[in-house]
């Protein structure tokens, strides 16, 4: 049985009150999860503080930025342990992970510090009416203590791609991983250890949102927010941080539109919307959840993604040959059928699909759903303006290039979206007018870490990656020196 525990001032600690972990694919209990209480996430915190004004404050940034090379090298050394405590928490394939989940843990690392060491400071001359003259430059502090608030789709990922630009601009920080998924982080406590970081620099307080997560975002001594989660959880946070005009980044939800236009490569157009339907059981922020396709291509688009649903594998997370995994937990299981239910009860054409998945074996008791597409509903459907995050999307016709962009666009969600073309100037013309914080043409989840990431409207508020993660993570102060 493993036990995820909390990770504090460099030590793990024992909770006094746990919770069961079940894996995913098999329904089976594997271990317990510990719920911190508010005097584990106050001791976090403090620990935090401390550490910023101890040796980590202290250190020079070269000596910062090489430990969290090192870090990237140690999680590297450990990929199979991060691998099996990462499918077994989420039921994901092993295949999936070990291509994207463990190497971007470990590559977000690189990149920050990367991104830091290179980042040019701005400076303006300036006139004064004595005509000597003033330099204005700016200098960028870290921020304090950092809560990192993360989701249980991509565990490691997610968490890294906060926590390392948090500590390349040497900041601290305090993480509360989700209660379904926080092996991974905790585990991370002992990359941290081995490498060298000061004790208190990374710490890890386990448990629920609304006990240990609330506790953490509402601490007087946390300087920053940084989450990734549901549009529901990022109202409230936006909330708690209000109270104490507490800096606040959020990632959240998304209702993503493909365009697929008669011009589309139709195979390619197929391969990328089938990997941004069903990757990660659609359990991706980035997923595509509704795809418009042009009159003309419809029909045969519509038999293409059907037969590519029905070739995916579900089953055993270590076995090659298996392309989908289940459900985080049966709570998002349930959720899932509960969208397929309605989805039938509104009338919808089931192309395939539309029920929970049997799978035999040890795997009988996993939180297994078929891969779905429908098509027929009324865009005023919950399926196709909620989030629904399971492998499920619905396919509408479209016939002007006009009507497309006004479909993408009538969601209350702006994360991303997608347009499949091969003419480059309707691929400029239509990402330009679509109202999200990326579009993908001609490929997806096409992830360049330097680039801007974020979403418009209901899917977020303000940008990371790149410079724009040390935008959030640092303090800019402007010196203004007059000759
Ligand atoms: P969630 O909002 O339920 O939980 C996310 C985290 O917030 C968990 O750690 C949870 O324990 C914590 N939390 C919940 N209530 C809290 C509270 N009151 N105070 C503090 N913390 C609290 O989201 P989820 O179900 O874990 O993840 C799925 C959601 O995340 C989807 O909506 C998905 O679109 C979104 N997501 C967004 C991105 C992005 O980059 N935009 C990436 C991945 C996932």
């Amino acid at each position: 049985m493993k036990q995820t525990q909390c990770f504090i001032n460099g030590e793990y600690r024992n909770c006094e009150q746990k919770f069961d972990n079940f894996n995913p694919a098999t329904g089976q209990l594997i271990g317990y999860t510990g719920e911190a209480s508010e005097q584990d996430v106050s001791d976090a915190v403090a620990a935090a503080k401390q550490a910023l004004e101890g040796p980590w404050g202290e250190m020079p940034s070269a000596q910062r930025l090489e430990l969290l090379g090192k870090l990237a090298q140690e999680i590297d050394r450990r990929f199979d342990d991060f691998l099996q405590a990462e499918c077994l928490d989420t039921g994901k394939p092993y295949s999936l992970a070990r291509h994207i989940d463990i190497p971007r843990g470990a590559a977000n690392f690189n990149v920050f510090a990367e991104i830091v060491k290179n980042f040019p400071g701005e400076s303006f001359l300036m006139d004064t009416p004595d005509g000597s003259g003033a330099l204005n430059y700016s200098i960028h502090k870290p921020k304090g203590v950092i809560a990192v608030i993360s989701p249980w789709n991509l565990p490691l990922l997610l968490m890294t791609w906060k926590v390392a630009p948090a500590l390349a601009c040497g900041n601290t920080v305090v993480v509360k991983p989700s209660e379904e998924t926080s092996m991974t982080t905790a585990l991370l406590g002992e990359v941290m250890n081995a490498v060298g970081i000061p004790a208190g620099v990374f710490n890890v307080v386990t448990g629920y949102g609304k006990t240990v997560g609330n506790a953490l975002v509402s601490h007087p001594d946390t300087d920053a927010i940084t989450f990734t989660g549901s549009t529901a959880t990022g109202v409230k946070l936006m909330q708690t941080a209000a109270v104490d005009i507490t800096d606040i980044s959020l990632e959240l939800g998304g209702k993503n539109p493909a365009l697929v236009f008669a011009d589309a490569d139709l195979d390619k157009a197929v391969e990328g919307c089938l990997r941004s339907a069903f990757v990660n059981c659609g359990q991706v922020c980035l997923g595509t959840e509704r795809i418009y396709v042009q009159r003309p291509l419809f029909e045969a688009f519509v038999e293409k993604m059907k037969q590519g649903a029905e070739a995916y594998v579900l089953g055993d997370p270590e076995n090659a040959a298996t392309t989908l995994g289940p459900m985080v937990s049966r709570t998002q299981m349930d959720k899932v059928l509960g969208y397929y239910q309605l989805a039938k009860d509104q009338g919808a054409n089931v192309v395939t699909g539309g029920n929970a998945a049997k799978v035999e074996g040890p795997w009988a008791n996993g939180n297994w759903v078929e891969p779905t597409i429908w098509t027929g509903l009324a865009e005023e459907s919950p399926i196709v303006k909620e989030e629904i995050f399971g492998p499920c999307t619905h396919i509408a016709p479209f016939d002007t290039e006009a009507e497309a962009v006004s479909l993408a666009n009538a969601s209350k969600y702006g994360l991303c979206a997608t347009v499949w073309t091969e003419n480059a100037s309707r691929a400029h013309r239509v990402s330009q007018q679509l109202q999200v914080g990326i579009v993908w043409a001609n490929c997806w989840f096409l992830r360049d870490l330097r680039t801007a990431f974020g979403g418009a409207k209901q899917s977020g508020i303000g940008r990371e990656g790149g410079v724009h993660s040390l935008e959030f993570y640092t303090e800019t102060s402007n010196i203004c020196l007059k000759f």
